[in-house]
């Protein structure tokens, strides 16, 4: 069923909402949860704007899991001049805390400000690591933000956190030459 930008069906007063809909995002219960709350808001007339889709992980229930969240690896391939993507053998450097599971992989895309832009995680815990990344992502957090916060420890959470901080710091400051981009260049 085709939409407008604000949800509405052609027909006057019927919206639609979820997998009913023609749409290119993911075809999920929460994105179909942020369309219904969003037509509420409409209805209870809290705002007026357009739609605005937040980045939307998508989880591949397998063992490991496969994880994706905002710009994916393909999209910043195609566009070095704005994203650096940073492979990361995630399973190596942190195999106590992953429980030994050394082919976890994880890549982080970072955009030309140092923000993080997207990721893809291969994981058991990819799903829960992928909720953190996808705050980060959409909140815009930065190095400096991420600098403040004190995370459990040790836990999968701390180590992809803390290890990715680094990343997302401004270029010629230094930071950025964590382990994870000395390993990423010796791919
Ligand atoms: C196998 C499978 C696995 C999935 N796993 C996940 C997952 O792990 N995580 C995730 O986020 N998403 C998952 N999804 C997608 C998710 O289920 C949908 O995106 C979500 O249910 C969409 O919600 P909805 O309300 O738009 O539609 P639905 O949940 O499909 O609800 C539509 C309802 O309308 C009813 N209906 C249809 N026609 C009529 C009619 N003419 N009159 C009255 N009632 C009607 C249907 O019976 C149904 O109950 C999965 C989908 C499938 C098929």
């Amino acid at each position: 069923m085709e939409v407008d930008d604000h949800m509405r069906t052609g027909v006057p007063n019927i919206y639609a909402s979820g997998d009913v809909v023609d749409k290119r995002i993911p075809k999920l219960t929460p994105a179909a949860e942020f369309e219904s709350n969003y037509i509420a808001g409409q209805l209870l007339g809290k705002s007026d704007a357009p739609i605005v889709y937040p980045a939307i992980p998508n989880l591949v229930f397998t063992l490991p899991r496969i994880a994706q969240v905002g710009i994916t690896v393909d999209e910043a391939k195609k566009d070095p001049e704005s994203y650096r993507i940073i492979e990361v053998p995630f399973g190596q450097i942190n195999e106590w805390v992953n429980n030994r599971e050394l082919e976890a992989s994880h890549t982080y895309i970072i955009d030309r400000e140092g923000h993080l832009a997207g990721a893809a995680l291969y994981s058991s815990e990819a799903g829960m690591m992928l909720d953190a990344l996808t705050l980060v992502i959409n909140c815009r957090l930065t190095w400096a933000d991420l600098e403040k916060m004190i995370f459990t420890f040790p836990t999968q959470t701390y180590s992809l956190i803390s290890g990715f901080i680094p990343l997302l710091s401004p270029p010629g400051s230094g930071s950025s030459a964590s382990i994870y981009t000395q390993m990423s260049d010796s791919l």
